[in-house]
């Protein structure tokens, strides 16, 4: 069993920088856009298939008055619609959108990017593991219905994983015209952001760095509240707890303490400074999570994944994941065995 009850408590979540959008999410509605910086605004997005949720997304401006967008958010119209409103009222409009550069791979992030394109003429930028996953999805649906059966979840929650988890699930489909690399810097004019490889939340996700504004927009790599979840898009022959944990190392040594500390433009929740202290929460949380594993399979004869699962310690439980979830939490578990070195000792297939 977990002995999460024994454990300091985890350090409280950095103080939201907008309080709009902090107040946005515990309301569960979508925050205003927001000027960040000159020449820089938040725009938030809503989900799509009726998921009640939103993301963030930002506009950069060039000093030529060319729009960068990262993370158009999900691909639905009314996101259209809005960042088209939130142009104009900033005297900008769709055309004037020249690159859409995205953090990663998922539907909240990438899923606009098609349609703005389309609307605006604007090239979609992406890292070349992200496009390489999205090439690979065939593939990858196969070997996540192969890990779906190994891992000895209940019957009843078999077919809500292969439609949520397995080969049933949907990614958009997008080729980028722009592929990119860490330390590349993105092609606007009179600004530095910089692109940094930080996979493991995904194998390509990117955050974008400009230290001369003192802005990091990290996706879904560090949020204020939330855990991302790791390896949830394209499989590499890395183990992505490893990766995900070297790339929240990369964030400790990004930050500078004091007043030139970077303010965190994250894909979801509030805008907060802190990535320090938060990338080194998020490693705490893991270390706690591979312990909790070791423990499992050191009083488990031969188990299944999903009985080292069920003695780690997941918010509100195992048993109350279901579909996506528990496919990400059960993915989770088998690269937190494997990186302790012992997935010789699961139950074999
Ligand atoms: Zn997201």
């Amino acid at each position: 069993m977990t002995d999460a009850a024994s454990r300091p408590a985890p350090p409280a979540p950095p103080v939201p920088l907008s309080r709009v959008q902090a107040d946005a999410v515990r309301r569960g509605d979508l925050p205003p856009v927001e000027e960040v910086r000159h020449g820089v605004w938040s725009v938030a997005f809503e989900f799509g298939d009726g998921i009640d949720d939103h993301s963030l997304g930002y506009v950069v401006e060039g000093s030529d008055g060319a729009l960068t967008v990262i993370d158009p958010g999900w691909g639905v119209d009314a996101n259209l619609d809005r960042l088209e409103q939130a142009l104009s009222d900033v005297d900008h409009a769709l055309a004037d959108v020249e690159l859409i550069a995205v953090t990663h791979l998922h539907a909240d992030h990438l899923g606009g990017a098609e349609a703005l394109r389309r609307a605006s003429g604007a090239r979609i930028a992406l890292h070349a593991a992200e496009q390489a996953a999205l090439a690979d999805r065939p593939a990858d649906a196969a070997a996540a219905d192969a890990d779906i059966a190994r891992w000895g979840a209940p019957a009843e929650d078999q077919e809500a994983l292969v439609a949520s988890w397995g080969s049933g699930r949907h990614l958009p489909a997008v080729a980028a015209d722009l592929l990119l690399a860490d330390g590349d810097v993105l092609p606007i004019t009179g600004r530095k952001l910089r692109a940094v490889h930080t996979p493991g939340h995904t194998a390509g996700h990117l955050c974008f760095v400009e230290p001369e504004q003192r802005l990091v927009f990290t996706g879904d790599h560090v949020l204020p509240r939330i855990n991302p979840g790791i390896g949830l898009g394209g499989r590499t022959p890395t183990n992505p707890l490893s990766d995900y944990l070297a790339s929240l190392e990369r964030m400790v040594a990004l930050d500078v303490p004091g007043p030139d500390a970077l303010e965190v433009c994250p894909g979801h929740e509030y805008r907060f400074t802190g990535l320090r202290e938060r990338a080194e929460a998020l490693i705490a949380h893991r270390t706690d999570r591979s312990r909790d594993a070791a423990a499992a399979l050191d009083a488990l004869d031969r188990p299944t994944v999903w009985q080292v699962a069920e003695r780690m310690s997941w918010s509100g439980g195992i048993a109350s994941l279901h579909g996506y979830r528990l496919g990400s939490a059960l993915a989770q578990t088998g690269w937190h065995v494997q990186a302790l070195g012992r997935a010789g000792e699961l139950r074999p297939a």
